[in-house]
């Protein structure tokens, strides 16, 4: 992808969204453009911030640091979206302003020793694995609950909303059932007040579905083809 059609591609992304919100009787203004800039160069991810994509995501830890030493993220926060394992945290805290990807009750007690050691809260998005794919990690619906009166007593951590990853489809719309599942959690979760809890981000929608997920209340979406172009080697 040349950088002219990076900016091309962020447009007609932030036109959909645009499209999709209205339908939703939404204001465009309340989603964020997450860059999925995985395997993609520190060339691309700069074309994609000045396209005007408002966050970059990215997935895996050395990639990231890599990147990240070349200034790539330059100008927008930098969050991490993939796999997250309790070795890598220390890699991780401090540098991404958000943690889509925590997916167990361990992996969230390392995130807030980490974090309280270096002096500083990490905000984290619950990750819910709301298809129930046996490949994906994630808390279940039902234990969400049980899950935040937990991170609740984490000195060092802030849940600051939810996150899925549905599974691949055909149409965008072959992802409403789920969307609208995380959309009740959403809703559900910020009426009950927990110590260290704001459900500010919904974050759900990818190329193939981010229509649906915004027509569902996603105001987060993490765009990765849809911005850079198809991935040389299929991967998360
Ligand atoms: C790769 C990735 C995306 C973006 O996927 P595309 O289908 O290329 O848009 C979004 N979220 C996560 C967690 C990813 O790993």
């Amino acid at each position: 992808m040349t950088t002219a059609e990076i900016e091309r591609n962020v447009k007609t992304v932030r036109a959909e969204i645009a499209r999709a919100a209205a339908e939703a009787g939404r204001s465009p203004r309340e989603i964020l453009l997450a860059a999925a800039t995985k395997m993609n160069d520190a060339e691309a991810v700069r074309a994609a911030i000045r396209a005007g994509v408002d966050i970059c995501g990215e997935n895996r830890v050395q990639e990231m640091l890599e990147k990240n030493a070349q200034n790539a993220y330059a100008g927008v926060p930098l969050h991490f979206i993939g796999h997250l394992q309790k070795n890598k945290v220390r890699q991780v805290v401090g540098l991404c302003a958000l943690i889509h990807s925590a997916d167990s009750l361990p992996l969230l007690q390392e995130i807030s020793r980490v974090a309280l050691k270096r002096g500083l809260v990490q905000d984290v998005l619950l990750e819910i694995n709301v298809a129930g794919e046996a490949s994906k990690t994630g808390f279940r619906p039902e234990e969400l609950e049980s899950v935040l009166q937990e991170a609740a007593r984490l000195p060092a951590l802030s849940v600051r909303g939810l996150m899925a990853i549905p599974p691949i489809c055909a149409k965008p719309e072959d992802n409403r059932p789920f969307f609208l599942q995380m959309q009740k959690l959403f809703v559900d979760k910020t009426e009950i007040k927990y110590d260290n809890v704001r459900m500010d981000f919904l974050s759900m929608g990818m190329s193939g579905d981010y229509t649906e997920a915004v027509r569902c209340g996603a105001n987060l979406v993490r765009i990765g083809s849809g911005i850079f172009g198809p991935r040389n080697t299929t991967t998360t």
